[in-house]
């Protein structure tokens, strides 16, 4: 439990942010979780200890940061997983699948599955890919009923 939290405040100080309870307690929830986190649910679970502002903010700088990166869902409700290592200040490595289960809608973070490099025509440089599967996750194809 310690160590656990030892490593997210290390994450802060590494990325020269402060450690504060808010910041602390929004990667001890996207660290705990095996899927992506929407905005509204950190709402719910951060209750007073960060308002809505608070969190945006927060949000917004781990994702410059490369702390976390945003995956959109089939709604367009923005979700935030953590970003493996290799991710910097304004540079996101996060090429891999993205999975939006259509039951549960829950967004996955497939980190195995990677993207492969895009050949662009000559001028077109790319600057960020996202790709994401619609489907059945593995808990929801277990509980169908059929
Ligand atoms: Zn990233
Ligand atoms: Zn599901
Ligand atoms: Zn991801």
């Amino acid at each position: 439990m310690e160590k656990q939290e030892d490593k997210l405040a290390e994450l802060l100080v590494q990325n020269g942010l402060k450690r504060t309870l808010p910041r602390l307690k929004v990667l001890d929830i996207l660290s705990k979780r095996d899927s992506a986190t929407s905005q509204p649910f950190l709402e719910k679970v951060m209750g007073s200890d960060a308002d809505r502002v608070t969190l945006y903010r927060i949000l917004q700088t781990f994702e410059e940061k490369g702390i976390i990166h945003k995956v959109l869902d089939g709604q367009g409700t923005a979700n935030y997983a953590l970003c493996t290592t290799g991710c910097s200040q304004h540079e996101h490595h996060d090429e891999h699948l993205h999975f939006n289960c259509r039951n549960c809608q829950r967004v996955y973070c497939l980190d195995a599955v990677r993207i492969p490099r895009i050949k662009t025509p000559p001028g077109f440089s790319v600057e960020n890919i996202s790709l994401t599967a619609v489907g059945l996750c593995s808990y929801c194809s277990d509980n169908k009923s059929e």
